[in-house]
């Protein structure tokens, strides 16, 4: 026996060391379960209350067993041979044991030797190097449960896995990067969405994965900027639609990782959103576009305007609405057949498109409307608009063999001018675009606010216009026709008044135009010539045979039995048809020239005398006068106002007269107020003037006083008629 183990075997003998009451304290103040097994014996000493609930041990020294007892794998069984061999181990590993409940525990088992103090030497020595008269006399055996703490792990794991998987399956490509932009985890997703090698990311290359991103993105720059202020706010959150170099659009969400309250990183959502722009956008095109001409349509045409008019507001601006509607188009769509009909609406949106400039829309509304939104437009740009817009689409069109001219009708309104908003201006455009239909088509017209009063109020007053007719509110004023030679009168014109009792005193500019619109100025009419047909008739059996004018519209004038209404009336009231004139408008003679020629013809038949009404308004021009028994033409007081002092009004009225002495016509001088133009007329050699000069219209009672006064013995002036 060497002299270690005979130390060894001597210091067994002295049985249990002092020290033992002391380590069997300090083991039951331990939480965790532990035991003492004696060296020599390999006897388990004593087990505290967690080793005894853990593995249901009970009892004391001998009768509890031996350390193998509890634990019995190879690796223990080895380590208490080495013990009672005399070593001195330590042994510090994970292994499994069966718990009282029979469950399989994970436990690390960690079993030193316990050292008498007194016999501590002053520096630790490893227990295996120890002297052998050292070797210990009992060992502690501390289970560490680790079950708990497995089980977390695998938990964690499990979720892992589960995370990944979800991730892995979302429809997004996602980003996780921490606070310092590194990269934490990515989907596959995420490299399939940016076109990305997926080495980049697997290799941890983040600087390249970032350059892929900034590289593919359309415009890098604001790209930068917006990551820059995310990066600056940790916990902001952020909705962009990023537009990629390859045509890809793709919707970036991203929030901020939060643990524990505060931002630890950021998560990147990428959803590639090509296929739904692009069906948004097929979807927008089919709703705001034109089939047949692939214009813009009405939709679009209101969402262009309120953009028209915020930039207008915005940088106090004006713009112009054109409306554009095709003359007699039904005509082409009834002759030629509807395809035809569409043809030339695509022939005409290719000549409307060549009047544009840059920023200019054209939008087709329907049928064979089109309304165009001139940018920064005054009243001369909307005109030279218009202007290229009938020229371009007045030039001829030959479509299979046929060959015809097609004109349109434009209305404009003006902002800021004619409307605060869309709809206000789509409608003055509009009637204004009537009103050019009205003045003989082929034209255009801007909204006049009086002229083109709200409907509403329009269909009001030709309701009142009706009711007035059967309550026998209208009456008849006359104008003195003065010949400017003698003096005398001549005639009296017959002008329409009306007092309604609840508007008041309209003018006839106002309800003429209105019923004009409506159609009612048919019946309006026929009630004036009959009435002023029986005045002269009248005035003729009490021995005052006076010309009576009457107004006569072009509505009117057009009525197949107009004709016949005239020589109906003349003859009930015995009235020789050269003592009524008719006033006509420049407009009838333009419009339909050969039915006018023969109405003209027969009414002049009749020995009705005919008077072209404010000459020098319309479109009249030399050549037909001469086809049309016209005896008088009456200059537009818009002309006489200037003269004599207006130059180029003082040119007019001298070169009408010249004309009309040339065409053997009179020449009658409309709204004469001042003495000086009566000189001017007089010298120039017109024949006849109208004005509140000599006097306004009269109502029949003071018109035939005047007359009585004016051919009293003494006065120069008389009664004549021509
Ligand atoms: P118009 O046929 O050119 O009639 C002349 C207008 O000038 C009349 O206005 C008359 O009162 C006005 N006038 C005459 N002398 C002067 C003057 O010295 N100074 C000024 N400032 N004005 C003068 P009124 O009566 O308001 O009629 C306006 C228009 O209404 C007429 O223009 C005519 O176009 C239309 N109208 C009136 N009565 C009838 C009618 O019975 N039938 C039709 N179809 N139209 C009518
Ligand atoms: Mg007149
Ligand atoms: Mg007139």
């Amino acid at each position: 026996m060497t002299r270690v183990a005979a130390e060894a075997a001597r210091s067994r003998r002295r049985g249990p060391p002092a020290e033992l009451a002391a380590w069997q304290s300090m083991l039951h103040s331990l939480a965790e379960p532990a035991w003492i097994v004696d060296a020599r014996s390999l006897a388990l000493v004593d087990l505290n209350d967690a080793a005894r609930k853990l593995l249901g041990r009970g009892g004391t020294g001998a009768r509890i067993g031996v350390a193998t007892d509890l634990i019995d794998t190879p690796e223990d069984q080895a380590f208490w041979a080495d013990v009672r061999s005399g070593g001195a181990p330590r042994l510090d590993s994970e292994t499994t044991l069966v718990g009282a409940d029979g469950r399989l525990l994970q436990v690390v088992r960690r079993i030193a030797p316990l050292q008498r103090p007194a016999a501590r030497p002053p520096h630790p020595l490893p227990a295996r190097d120890l002297p052998s008269h050292h070797a210990p006399s009992h060992y502690l055996v501390q289970l560490h449960d680790r079950s708990e703490q497995l089980r977390q792990q695998q938990e964690r794991e499990t979720l892992l896995t589960e995370l990944q998987a979800t991730l892995e399956s979302t429809a997004d490509g996602i980003l996780v990067t921490d606070l310092a932009g590194r990269i934490r985890a990515f989907n596959r997703r995420f490299a399939v969405i940016w076109g990305m090698p997926e080495s980049l990311l697997e290799r941890h290359e983040d600087d390249a994965v970032f350059d892929w991103m900034r590289r593919s993105v359309g415009d890098p720059h604001a790209y930068q900027r917006q990551l820059v202020a995310l990066q600056e706010s940790t916990l902001a959150r952020a909705t962009e639609t990023l537009q990629l170099l390859s045509g890809q659009t793709l919707e970036m969400v991203t929030q901020p990782q939060v643990c524990r309250g505060r931002p630890i990183g950021r998560v990147w959502a990428f959803r590639d959103r090509t296929e739904i722009v692009a069906a948004d956008r097929r979807i927008e095109t089919l709703i705001t576009t034109d089939a047949l001409t692939g214009l813009p349509n009405r939709r679009h045409l209101g969402d262009a305007l309120e953009l028209a008019l915020a930039h207008a507001r915005r940088d106090h601006g004006g713009f112009a609405v054109l409306l554009l509607d095709l003359d007699r188009f039904k005509q082409i769509n009834d002759s030629l057949g509807s395809d035809a009909g569409d043809r030339v609406l695509l022939e005409v949106t290719a000549r409307a498109k060549t009047c544009l400039r840059q920023g200019d829309l054209l939008a087709r509304l329907g049928g064979d409307q089109f309304a165009l939104v001139v940018h920064r437009a005054d009243q001369r740009g909307a005109e030279a608009a218009a202007a290229r817009l009938l020229d371009a689409i007045g030039r001829g069109y030959a479509f299979e063999g046929n060959q015809f001219t097609l004109t349109c009708s434009i209305g404009i309104a003006l902002y800021p001018g004619d409307g605060h908003d869309g709809g206000e201006l789509m409608r003055h455009a509009e009637t204004a675009m009537q009103r050019a239909k009205q003045g003989g088509r082929a034209a255009f017209r801007f909204h006049q606010p009086n002229q083109d009063a709200d409907l509403r109020a329009r269909m009001r007053l030709d309701h009142a216009m009706r009711q007035a007719l059967v309550a026998r509110r209208f009456r008849l004023v006359y104008q003195p026709q003065i010949e400017i030679g003698s003096g005398a009168i001549v005639g009296a014109e017959a002008l329409m008044r009306w007092r309604d009792p609840e508007l008041g005193e309209v003018p006839p500019t106002q309800f003429i135009a209105v019923a004009e619109e409506s159609g009612f100025i048919i019946a309006l009419g026929d009630w004036v010539l009959g009435h002023a047909v029986r005045q002269a008739a009248q005035w003729r059996s009490k021995g005052m045979p006076l010309k009576v004018a009457v107004n006569v519209s072009a509505l009117q004038f057009q009525q197949a039995d107009f004709v016949d209404r005239v020589a109906a009336v003349l003859r009930e009231a015995d009235l020789p048809g050269a003592l009524l004139e008719l006033e006509l408008t420049e407009s009838i003679l333009v419009r339909g020239a050969g039915e006018a020629l023969q109405r003209l013809y027969a009414l002049s038949s009749l020995g009705v005398k005919l008077a072209i009404d404010d000459f020098g308004t319309g479109y009249s021009s030399l050549a037909y006068l001469k086809r049309f028994p016209i005896g008088k033409l009456k200059i537009d007081r818009s002309f006489i106002r200037g003269v004599p002092a207006d130059d180029s009004d003082a040119g007019i009225v001298r070169a009408v007269i010249q004309m009309a002495r040339a065409l053997n016509l009179r020449v009658n001088a409309e709204g004469v107020e001042s003495e000086a133009q009566r000189h001017f007329l007089a010298q120039e050699g017109c024949d006849e003037l109208q004005g509140f000069l000599f006097a306004p219209a009269l109502d029949p009672l003071s018109f035939e006083q005047r007359l009585a006064s004016q051919a009293a013995p003494g006065r120069h002036l008389r009664v004549v008629s021509r």
